[in-house]
């Protein structure tokens, strides 16, 4: 077995779009990036995500710079569709969601809290849907339920087990922050447990509650960000240990080695952020500020004109990934003659440990 992290680079005609179809949840989690002024605060008709998928769907033309990819293996396979809120089992539609993306072939995956409302398990056939991924923050509901809420861990494992037992493809994410690092050891032998396929370990990023002096939601100023010896200490042996007992991983890449190529996903990928206000940004962080390169305006994709997200990419420093050194600064590191220490690659670039690779 191969347990060495194999760098996913972007691939030119990969095509991910991250929708969120209604920002409302019902839990109020201390890290949570959704930022309603931002991005509204409606729920999505059906209707209206039909059109909208309609408009992300397969097609072998670059949305914004209109360039045809007759060659992209992603585009021959389809394009990835992330359906995410709030909580998405929060819309009564969601099935039908599923079923509508699935015919227009999307890689269809729902990123929940873990609540499954409308009875999504019944509603959804497992050949429908080719990932359900749960969050989950901790190994145990004093970990979880501290950043998640009360009673969250119970729920949320409860229905993995529920969800596992009907044949679903289950992932889980597992955001890292300085609040629970020490404990990511520990989701190991948990994820064996439960029969989690798929392990998506993400960096906790300095958004809606979580920025602002680096407060929660409650204002409390423990720091939620980690130093890079830390994240390095910590996260790659739990990947690889991961690996080694079958569960597939993935994690951010966030420092760049000597020599490794920068590339911005703004500039090389497609990836789509979709608010329910009808901004799309390019990148997700973006997604505090008025800068989304994008608008679906009456059913329309129109390109923003002015300063949005886009002039950003563009720009070239030492620290590798402009928006990381605009908006959370904190993370770099400087040598006495001010040079930074790591350059920050691309919050889209992963690594990915899979055991049944060759
Ligand atoms: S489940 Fe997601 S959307 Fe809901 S509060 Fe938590 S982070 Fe925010
Ligand atoms: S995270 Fe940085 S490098 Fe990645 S798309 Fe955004 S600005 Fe570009």
């Amino acid at each position: 077995m191969n347990l060495q992290p194999k760098t996913v680079g972007f691939k030119a005609g990969e095509r991910n779009v991250f929708f969120h179809i209604l920002t409302g949840c019902n839990l109020a989690c201390k890290h949570c990036y959704i930022n309603t002024e931002q991005h509204g605060s409606n729920m999505l008709s059906l209707a209206t995500i039909k059109r909208w998928l309609n408009l992300f769907s397969r097609s072998n033309t670059h949305l914004t710079t209109g360039k045809v990819q007759r060659e992209s293996p992603a585009i021959q396979r389809g394009t990835n569709l992330i359906l995410l809120g709030g909580e998405p089992t929060m819309h009564p539609n969601l099935s039908e969601i599923i079923s509508y993306a699935k015919s227009l072939q999307f890689t269809v995956t729902v990123d929940s809290n873990g609540y499954l409302f409308h009875d999504l398990l019944d509603k959804t056939r497992p050949d429908q849907l080719d990932y359900l991924s749960f969050s989950l923050d901790g190994p145990e509901p004093e970990i979880n339920d501290l950043i998640r809420g009360e009673g969250v861990f119970q729920v949320c494992t409860k229905n993995i087990r529920k969800a596992v037992a009907a044949g679903f493809t289950v992932s889980l994410i597992y955001t890292v922050s300085n609040r629970n690092i020490d404990h990511l050891p520990e989701m190991v032998p948990l994820l064996k447990e439960l029969g989690v396929f798929k392990f998506f370990i993400q960096v906790v990023g300095l958004r809606g509650h979580s920025a602002a002096g680096d407060r929660d939601r409650n204002g409390d100023s423990k720091a939620w960000q980690i130093m890079p010896e830390r994240w390095l200490n910590v996260v790659p042996q739990v990947a690889a240990n991961a690996a080694q007992n079958g569960i597939h991983v993935v994690y951010p890449k966030v420092y760049l080695k000597k020599g490794e190529r920068f590339e911005c996903a703004g500039l090389v990928a497609e990836n789509y952020f979709i608010f329910p206000n009808g901004r799309v940004y390019r990148c997700p962080l973006c997604e505090d500020h008025p800068i989304n390169e994008l608008n679906i305006v009456d059913g329309r994709l129109i390109k923003n004109e002015g300063l949005m997200e886009d002039k950003f990419f563009q720009l070239s420093i030492p620290e590798g990934c402009v928006m990381n050194k605009l908006l959370q600064p904190g993370n770099i590191q400087y040598d006495q003659n001010g040079i930074p220490q790591h350059r920050i690659s691309c919050c889209l670039l992963k690594h990915e440990i899979d055991p049944d690779a060759d």
